[in-house]
């Protein structure tokens, strides 16, 4: 019997990068990692873009401007990075907050630059102390966010005012470990107060609604590493999405993600953009993806021909166990050799 995946993982027939007209680039573990850039991004983005795919870099993180985090790109030699090409959750929330909000409300900052720059864009007056009368509390992250600043949102909070947060990414990746991120912040007012915020940054659909606003394109791709975030939010809000390893989620968890929960694409890189991907087709027990094949003899997978890494090979290897997932509840392991 031979079966066709096309439901299951999405193929092409062109490169990636020509069936779509902007991808949202997630930025640690896909287009850097801490200071470094992934090996290859640049050059793949340059391909993409020649292909006439346009290129929106968005961020969770708030701490930094748009312009602060287009020079990071620039000096990483990303191509064709402009401050208008970068989309941060902390212009998300400033769009969300401004429609909500009379014109030149006071709100109450907690953060850095990153966020109080898009609130002043949008007309919002930055304060922060609730002596000066804000009529709502917005929470980003900063290094030097403490206490008192975190107690004052609370107080804020306690008083009846909207709280907004542009993230609630637990963790944030430093160049000297994985440190507190801005949902650790959140949650520590949400402690003290019992109260939930309106979030903006990925997985909500804010960021990815500010990035169609501000970047355009009717064929959006959101490329990502993390599937609890970037993939997820991707499928929340409708949109196409393609997994990269090079960051925190690995073969094993996209194998392991549930119907519902999958890419649309995988690829171990950026260079996936420039790939075409082709059908995955399964017949009892071995599966084809272009020139790559990849069999399951019960116990484990083996490739018979194909690079690992290749994008066709990693096709095979999650078309076959996504097939195997659903047909039999056989949870397939992709064990160290196979791993790009
Ligand atoms: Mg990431």
């Amino acid at each position: 019997m031979r079966q066709s995946l096309g439901a299951g993982l999405g193929s092409t027939t062109g490169p990636l990068s020509t069936v779509h007209d902007v991808a949202m680039l997630d930025l640690d573990g896909v287009v850097y990692r801490g200071p470094d850039a992934v090996p290859g991004a640049a050059k793949a983005l340059a391909t993409a873009h020649e292909h006439g795919l346009r290129l929106a870099y968005i961020t969770n993180n708030a701490s930094r401007t748009a312009q602060q985090v287009a020079d990071k790109l620039v000096a990483m030699g990303m191509p064709h990075v402009g401050a208008d090409d970068v989309v941060t959750s902390a212009q998300a929330v400033a769009h969300l907050m401004s429609d909500a909000l009379p014109a030149g409300s006071a709100v109450l900052v907690i953060g850095g630059e990153g966020l109080r720059t898009p609130l002043e864009e949008r007309g919002l007056r930055c304060v922060s102390s609730l002596e000066e009368s804000p009529v709502a509390v917005v929470q980003g992250f900063h290094p030097d966010i403490g206490w008192h600043e975190l107690s004052e949102a609370a107080y804020a909070i306690q008083a009846g005012l909207p709280w907004y947060a542009s993230n609630t990414d637990l963790t944030v990746p430093t160049a000297r470990g994985i440190a507190p991120g801005n949902g650790s912040l959140v949650q520590a007012v949400r402690n003290a107060t019992g109260a939930e915020p309106i979030v903006a940054g990925k997985p909500e659909r804010a960021l990815f609604d500010e990035t169609v606003a501000r970047v355009g394109g009717a064929r959006p791709l959101m490329v990502g590493d993390r599937l609890d975030t970037d993939i997820e939010g991707a499928i929340a809000a409708g949109i196409v999405s393609l997994a990269v390893l090079s960051g925190v989620s690995s073969l094993q968890d996209i194998v392991d993600a549930a119907p519902g929960h999958r890419p649309t694409y995988v690829s171990a890189d950026l260079c996936g953009l420039d790939d075409v991907h082709p059908e995955v087709e399964v017949t009892s027990g071995t599966a084809r993806c272009g020139s790559a094949e990849v069999t399951h003899d019960g116990t484990r997978l083996s490739i018979v021909h194909g690079d690992i890494g290749a994008t066709v090979t990693l096709r095979a290897l999650v078309g076959l166990a996504w097939d195997l997932a659903d047909r039999s509840d056989i949870s397939v392991r992709v064990d160290g050799t196979l791993a790009p």
